[in-house]
């Protein structure tokens, strides 16, 4: 089985964006995430964000996760 999930990113200067995951959850095979960064350029790597660049103010580092309403 595979788990899905999005969230949302926002910059400091209000650039927003998303990061869509897929995980194997399945237990005894191989453990696999692949990130789908949207809206941002740059890498994740362990959830982190501060390597991702904004392209709307080209500040890297700025972006954190928008919590759910
Ligand atoms: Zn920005």
């Amino acid at each position: 089985m595979t788990l899905r999930t999005t969230s949302n990113l926002k910059c400091e200067c209000g650039h927003e964006g998303t990061l869509s995951s897929a995980e194997n959850d399945q237990p005894y095979s191989i453990p696999w995430v692949r990130h789908d960064l949207n809206g941002f350029s740059g890498t994740i790597a362990d959830w982190q964000l501060d390597r991702l660049r904004c392209p709307s103010c080209g500040q890297e580092g700025r972006v954190e996760y928008v919590e759910e309403p």
